[in-house]
């Protein structure tokens, strides 16, 4: 157990809980490996972190949006400048492998530069009136004090695409990790108080969601929600917001269908599902958990898949020779294993895995097989609901419009990919299915940052997307003003 506990930053100073409360972060591919020991805020701490939040505010919207983002692009050059040491902290920290950390962070710092870049276009609209002798013209103004809650699974790139453009448009920030993930957020907000961040601005807050959460989410002073995480804790934020006017915008979970059709490139559509659905050890909101294929080519696709996931190497994200890390936590592992007697249960075929694995390597860590269903059906859980882990659902279709069908019978909308060399079937796919990205020959996961992002039905809920320019919507207000001259 390290000896000393890593800080919470409250006015910009280094702060503890109160009470003496403290968790630790470890590394799930080797629980004898404590990564950081974090404060466990109480209620109180973080009501005085928004006390601080909302003192900061006015000071921040002065400044100007170009200057704002001149920070925002020196803690981009921070991070990239570090990057090989971020990379490790997330993989130690998380499980991914290292080439899945680097990429993350890479991302996180042209996240902070896009948005920095964004302090010199903060556009509102100009128009002709219609009577005349006016101008019509709008401007966005902050909000004041946002909560940004993210969870574990992109411990930097989330909390950069929600607190880079909540600062640039001048709003301040208290912001929670998950509690798995605690180090490389602090990492995140250290980068951003080196580049210039005035004290206050953001505020980084660790400790649990029944506490620490539930006060950023029910305190009056705070003008605005951002949450990304699970659709149970999603549906109690919504809940608890319900009554006030705080502006809420909730990303939660997905369950993601890929549709092969029978004129696909079979490889390519092979190993993007691979990819899709064993990338990240599973545990994207974007991931792959379904592959819906056209029943002429379902064998030659399942076969061409087996092959391809029996060579997947399982283990420590740190060795450079894996291709998959560890899930995330115990509770986790559990669950997906229970996923999986269930879709046995249920009928499911088990084609591949299943098991945790064990033996030198496997066994300090929680590291699962990654596990092939085929004969899924609709209605098995296993085809409903969001396992968040390294399990792919084969299921049959006869044609293409039962492939749609299948793709939309869920409660999800997050993202959905066809795989077919017929531009007109890709096209009636983009209309028809229900999900807020659509990909053609490319996988369900992997999404640009300068791009909006958010999902349909019960993946998203909100006025705005993240991501790209529409994340301003959120974090801003708009004035619409009448010159009369
Ligand atoms: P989670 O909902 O358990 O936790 C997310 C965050 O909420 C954590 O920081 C947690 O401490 C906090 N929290 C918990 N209870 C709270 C409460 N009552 N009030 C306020 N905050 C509370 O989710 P997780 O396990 O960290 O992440 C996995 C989930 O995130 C999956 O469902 C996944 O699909 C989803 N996710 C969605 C997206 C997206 O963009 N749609 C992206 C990544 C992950």
């Amino acid at each position: 157990m390290p000896g000393h506990i890593s800080p919470c930053i409250v006015g910009g100073e280094k702060t503890f809980s109160s009470d003496g409360g403290v968790f630790r972060d470890v590394n799930p591919a080797d629980i004898d490996d404590v990564v950081a020991v974090f404060p466990a805020l109480s209620r109180e701490d973080v009501r005085h972190a928004i006390d601080v939040a909302r003192d900061a505010a006015s000071g921040w919207a002065a400044i100007t949006p170009a200057d704002r983002g001149k920070i925002l692009v020196k803690a981009a050059e921070i991070i990239d400048g570090n990057l090989e040491d971020f990379a490790r902290t997330l993989t130690r920290e998380e499980g991914k492998t290292l080439a899945e950390s680097r990429a993350e962070v890479a991302r996180s710092a042209s996240i902070l530069r896009f948005y920095g870049v964004m302090g010199y276009r903060l556009r509102g609209e100009i128009t002709r009136s219609a009577e005349g002798r006016t101008h019509l013209f709008t401007v966005r103004e902050p909000l004041g004090v946002v909560s940004i809650i993210t969870p574990w699974n992109f411990p930097i790139a989330i909390p950069a695409w929600k607190i880079a453009p909540a600062l640039v448009c001048g709003n301040t920030v208290v912001f929670k990790p998950a509690s798995y993930t605690p180090l490389i957020a602090y990492m995140l907000a250290d980068a951003l108080h080196r580049a210039g961040l005035p004290p206050g601005v953001l505020n980084f807050v660790t400790g649990g969601g029944a506490s620490v959460g539930m006060e950023m989410i029910s305190n009056p002073k705070v003008a605005a929600i951002s949450f990304t995480g699970s659709l149970l804790v999603g549906e109690e934020i919504k809940r608890v917001s319900a009554a006030s006017n705080v502006r809420v915008q909730l990303e939660l979970g997905g369950k993601n269908p890929a549709v092969v059709l029978d004129d696909a490139d079979m490889e390519k559509a092979v190993e993007m599902a691979v990819r899709g659905a064993f990338g990240l050890t599973g545990q994207a909101c974007t991931a792959t958990s379904r592959v819906i294929v056209h029943e002429k080519v379902l064998d030659e696709f399942t076969e061409k898949l087996l092959l391809r996931v029996q060579r997947l190497r399982v283990g420590n994200g740190l060795d450079g020779n894996v291709d998959m890390g560890p899930v995330v936590g115990e509770k986790e592992m559990n669950n997906i294993l229970q996923y999986i007697r269930t879709g046995v249960e249920e009928g499911a075929r088990l084609l591949h895995g299943g098991e945790r694995l064990a033996g030198d390597t496997h066994s300090r860590g929680y590291f699962l097989q990654p596990t092939v269903f085929t004969d899924v059906t609709p209605d098995m859980k296993i085809a409903q609901e969001e396992i968040f882990g390294p399990v792919l659902a084969i299921m049959r279709a006869r044609n293409f419009d039962e492939a749609v069908d299948l793709a939309n019978k869920i409660e999800y909308g997050l993202s959905a990919s066809i795989f077919t060399r017929n531009l007109s079937r890709a096209f009636e796919f983009v209309e028809r299915v229900e999900a807020g990205v659509v990909k053609i020959n490319k996988p369900t996961t992997g999404i640009e940052l300068h791009m909006p992002f958010g999902g349909f039905k019960k993946s998203s809920w909100g006025m705005a997307k993240e991501q790209g320019e529409s994340a301003l919507d959120f974090y801003t207000r708009v004035k619409t003003v009448y010159l009369g001259y």
